[in-house]
């Protein structure tokens, strides 16, 4: 089982959006999938329709009253399922500072399904701030993809996320939390500017940038108020296409 957090301190990036349909397409592969919200804003939640069964919480994990295993709950998609999150969330933070070992709360949760090996792949969404949930989803994951914004400021917020991640690596003791790639989102291709962006992050950090770069797309925006992924709502869209496409390249990567 991997666990991959979806991360950038930067909200409006594209992470929910990534996340949603990154999970998804890797359903679509026939990949047994959980996807963890763990943004008290609980957008993944909206965007796959809630939930089929009702009464999943995230929260309820954190503060050790229920196993993981009982709070998830299935989606409209096969393979697909998730831990829901809700507004209440955002209460644990005090919660947590107050505890023993803040950090490692969800990484402790998970323990049990890393052991049983009943989901190949954990996606983490997570909450657009420095704060103590997204600590514990970084702490929890194998491994980061951070979806970047094709925007003037891109290049900032990336040393920001990667300092970030530097410094919360030396505070996981068993050192794993590790940089899967960069995804370059919402692609304007009638700009320069978008090309200019990811020309400089490619410059910056080779390595890392995934080949498949998402187009800014209207049909993206709007899959998730009808509360699906866009494999779902447009199947033929540009957009289901470059997710796809990029799910490919994600499963490389992993096994690499
Ligand atoms: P984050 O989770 O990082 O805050 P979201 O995934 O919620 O970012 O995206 C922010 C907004 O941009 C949302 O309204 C979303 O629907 C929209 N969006 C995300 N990706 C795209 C895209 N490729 N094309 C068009 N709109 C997008
Ligand atoms: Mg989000």
């Amino acid at each position: 089982m991997k666990v991959v957090a979806i991360a950038n301190q930067k909200g409006g990036v594209g992470k929910t959006t990534t996340a949603i349909n990154l999970a998804a397409c890797l359903a679509e592969q026939g990949k047994r999938v959980l996807l963890i919200d763990t943004d008290p804003q609980a957008n993944a939640t909206s965007g796959l329709g809630g939930a089929v069964a009702p009464g999943g919480s995230l929260r309820s994990v954190l503060v050790g009253e229920k196993l993981l295993r009982e709070q998830i709950v299935s989606t409209l998609f096969p393979h697909l399922e998730l831990i829901p999150s809700e507004l209440e969330l955002a209460t644990i933070e005090t919660e947590f500072a107050a505890s023993e070992s803040p950090l490692f709360h969800l990484r402790k949760a998970l323990l049990p399904l890393r052991q049983a090996e009943e989901y190949e792949i954990v996606l983490l969404d997570t909450p657009p701030s420095l704060g103590l949930l997204m600590a514990n989803a970084l702490a929890a994951s194998d491994l980061v993809l951070i979806p970047l914004q094709c925007e003037y400021y891109a290049l900032e917020g990336l040393s920001k996320i990667l300092d970030l991640l530097h410094k919360l690596g030396t505070i996981d003791e068993a050192g794993r939390t590790r940089i899967l790639g960069i995804l370059m989102t919402m692609f304007d291709v009638r700009t320069n500017l978008s090309q200019q962006v990811v020309e400089d992050v490619r410059r910056h950090v080779p390595d890392l940038l995934f080949q498949t770069i998402i187009p800014r797309s209207i049909r993206l925006a709007e899959a998730p108020s009808h509360g699906m992924p866009i494999t779902a709502y447009d199947p033929s869209s540009v957009g289901a296409i470059s997710y796809r496409h990029f799910c490919k390249e994600f499963l490389t990567r992993l096994s690499g």
